[in-house]
């Protein structure tokens, strides 16, 4: 029996887990899972710690690993996993598309204890290319790779089944201006386009719904046809694509598979707020899984800090989960470093909406005080790169211990701590 289909009539201990970190009521808890507005991402052959991920919870967030064909090194994205944890990702995702792409998925399998999701359609794309192209790639060779990553433990999928014929038509005639973005949903349009035929994804949605409840895994709707530049935000192949995703929600929640769906890309600071309210209202309030959003093209070498200030917004009005941006988007694979970077900027943003939504504010509190009396080891408590802040004030000692190099002895908060009582 699925989570959701058990959270309709009784607890589970996954959800009493989840309320007790959250400090949220647990009854409440369980109805948010029941109607699909939380998912709780955990295939039993991996049972990670449980994460909730929706209303009502602390947003969380999402590190990307994973090989690329021109970069292999399986200790490598072990470490980028390891790293992403330890700087407090919530949940990871292998994306790789290079090397034995089954030892990588199984070894970060084994290695982790938070919520694995992959992309199952790159790994049988990428088969199909090497037997000729993309393109002839068979609707079982879709379904196969599904079910191989859910027999190994994977605790949620994201699979494009809101690419259609419709879309991919679309996207041939709108002159937009960067086209499809998602790998993905590049391949699908392309098979689609090619073939004639609608995608078996969306077609045999059914059969997927199927293999969710046998494995129990959770789907993550992919956005296929997300802007790939501020200039096609919020355009009508991403609508479009949408309002299947909102229609595909119904059915999944009818079988009693937890579902998310997954947003934008690029999108201007002044269009977050719509896509969010709009993704809430066609998809009911299912969790809204964001991809930055990255509120500008330029900043390559940067991308961690224009997705933090984009899921910041995103966060606060109502995006659930946000998939981080390292250094390297855009540019090339990340680094152990880029992925570090890319999931405490991540953080940030997440803790940054947090506040906003009224959730989280002890920790600022507890910093607040640390500051007013100057107490440098504890304020290092609090900070998300404690390391780095402690080396930083090493390297630049203060003349008196209690202050900082900024201002010396005409540190503001001594003064007023000596004058104001
Ligand atoms: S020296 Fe200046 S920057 Fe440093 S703690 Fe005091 S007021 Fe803040």
């Amino acid at each position: 029996m699925t989570l959701m289909k058990s959270a309709r009539s009784s607890q589970t201990p996954e959800i009493e887990e989840v309320a007790k970190k959250e400090g949220i009521d647990t009854e409440r808890l369980r109805r948010l899972v029941s109607k699909g507005r939380v998912v709780i991402p955990q295939n039993p052959r991996h049972s990670p710690k449980p994460v909730g991920i929706g209303e009502d919870l602390s947003i969380k967030v999402n590190a990307n690993l994973g090989s690329s064909p021109d970069h292999v090194d399986l200790e490598e994205e072990l470490e980028k996993a390891k790293v992403s944890i330890e700087y407090g990702s919530d949940t990871i995702m292998d994306l790789s598309t290079g090397g034995d792409i089954d030892e990588i998925r199984r070894a970060i399998l084994k290695e982790t204890d938070v919520p694995l999701g992959t992309v199952p359609i790159y790994q049988a794309g990428l088969l199909a290319a090497k037997k000729g192209s993309l393109v002839d790639m068979s609707e079982d060779e879709m379904f196969n790779g599904i079910e191989k990553h859910a027999k190994d433990g994977v605790d949620f999928m994201t699979v494009h089944c809101g690419v259609t014929m419709e879309g991919a038509r679309l996207i041939r005639d709108s002159g937009r201006k960067v086209g499809v973005v998602s790998r993905g949903g590049s391949w699908l349009v392309s098979w689609i386009l090619h073939n004639g035929m609608e995608n078996p994804l969306y077609s045999n949605f059914d059969y997927l719904l199927e293999m969710a409840k046998e494995h129990e895994f959770a789907i993550s709707l992919g956005d296929g046809l997300r802007p790939g530049c501020i200039a096609d935000a919020t355009d009508a192949p991403q609508l479009q694509e949408l309002i299947v995703l909102g229609e595909l929600v119904k059915r999944a929640r009818e079988a009693d598979v937890q579902t998310m769906v997954e947003g934008p890309g690029h999108v201007p600071l002044n269009q977050i707020e719509a896509n969010v309210r709009i993704e809430k209202t066609v998809c009911d309030g299912a969790p809204f899984y964001v991809l930055g959003p990255l509120p500008t093209d330029i900043a390559a070498g940067f991308d961690h800090l224009a997705g933090a200030i984009g899921g910041a917004l995103a966060g606060y009005y109502g995006a659930d989960f946000l998939c981080y941006m390292t250094p390297a988007e855009h540019i090339s694979l990340p680094t152990v470093e880029d992925v570090k970077q890319g999931v405490i900027g991540t953080k940030i943003a997440a803790h940054v909406a947090d506040l906003a939504r009224g959730r989280g504010w002890e920790i600022d509190m507890k910093m607040a005080k640390a500051r007013k009396s100057l107490d440098w080891d504890e304020m290092f408590k609090y900070v998300l790169n404690p390391e780095m802040a402690k080396e930083k004030r090493k390297k630049m000692k203060p003349k008196l211990e209690d202050t900082c190099s900024m201002c010396g002895d005409v540190c503001a908060i001594k003064l007023a701590n000596e004058l104001v009582k």
